[in-house]
């Protein structure tokens, strides 16, 4: 591995992200845990992780802390934004702005990026589940399906079961009445995944789309949801090899710099 010049964490309210990168803001090295009910301890742990399996002299190297977690990070030198490490992390990684979407497991973002990086305009939902992780993962706990499998599933079947609450809740409870009236489970996970995107493209349209469209976060890993977007938006989104490390991965970039 080559030498780790900045350390970016990402705590999430579903997922820790640590990326660590090199001067040219090549990633080195890359972890992903659930987030535990005590994320300080738990980012303690990780970063020993670090020292001890990777072989990395931590003690030197920038920590630059995002997410709802970060204020916990005490070993961070700097605590950024989420908003502004999505920008920064999608921004260098293709080169230009647009509009980024990040769909994380308890909230969701668009975000206008601009043609070095910076932040023109956002809106945000982290009031409720529906266009975000949640509103996929309560049905799928409920039906005992890992949610990694639903995107495949819905993708499976060219019927579609309208879902029409919004609320995830009632969409859980919707999915099982559909379920107990026969409709086939592939169509019905099909509908729940149209709901969130629509919920999602709502918030695109209220923005206004800038092209090109970006996506990141780690609900984005579910294929159905990104064939969704394309097909709500008649766009054909970009999307980073890793959408869940964006944020970390905007962390380590700017920790690179003084910027901030
Ligand atoms: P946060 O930053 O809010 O913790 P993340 O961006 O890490 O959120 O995304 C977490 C969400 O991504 C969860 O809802 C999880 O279910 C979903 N997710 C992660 N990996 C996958 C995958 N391979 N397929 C589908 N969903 C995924």
């Amino acid at each position: 591995m080559g030498q780790v010049a900045s350390i970016g964490i990402d705590a999430g309210s579903t997922a820790v992200k640590i990326v660590g990168i090199d001067k040219n803001s090549r990633i080195l090295f890359h972890i992903t845990e659930p987030t535990e009910p005590k994320i300080e301890e738990q980012v303690k742990r990780l970063l020993r992780k670090i020292e001890t399996e990777l072989g990395v002299d931590i003690s030197g190297i920038p920590i630059t802390a995002t997410g709802y977690g970060s204020s916990l990070i005490l070993e961070a030198r700097k605590r950024v934004t989420e908003i502004t490490c999505h920008a920064k992390g999608v921004f260098t990684y293709f080169g230009h702005g647009g509009t980024l979407v990040d769909i994380g497991g308890q909230d969701s973002k668009v975000i206008v990026v601009g043609n070095r990086g910076q932040v023109i305009d956002f809106v945000m939902n982290d009031k409720c589940a529906a266009g975000t992780g949640r509103f996929l993962e309560t049905t799928a706990w409920r039906l005992k399906i890992p949610v990694e499998e639903m995107g495949k599933l819905a993708l499976s079947s060219s019927q579609e079961v309208p879902i029409s609450s919004t609320c995830a809740v009632f969409a859980e409870s919707e999915v099982i009445s559909m379920l107990a009236r026969g409709k086939a489970l592939e169509a019905v996970i099909r509908g729940l995944h149209r709901a969130l995107v629509k919920r999602v493209v709502a918030m695109i349209d209220n923005v206004g789309l800038v092209s090109p469209l970006i996506l990141s976060g780690g609900v984005v890993c579910n294929e159905a949801v990104q064939k969704m977007i394309e097909e709500e938006t008649g766009v054909k989104p970009l999307v980073p090899e890793h959408p869940q490390l964006m944020g970390a991965y905007g962390a380590a970039i700017i920790g690179l710099s003084e910027e901030v």
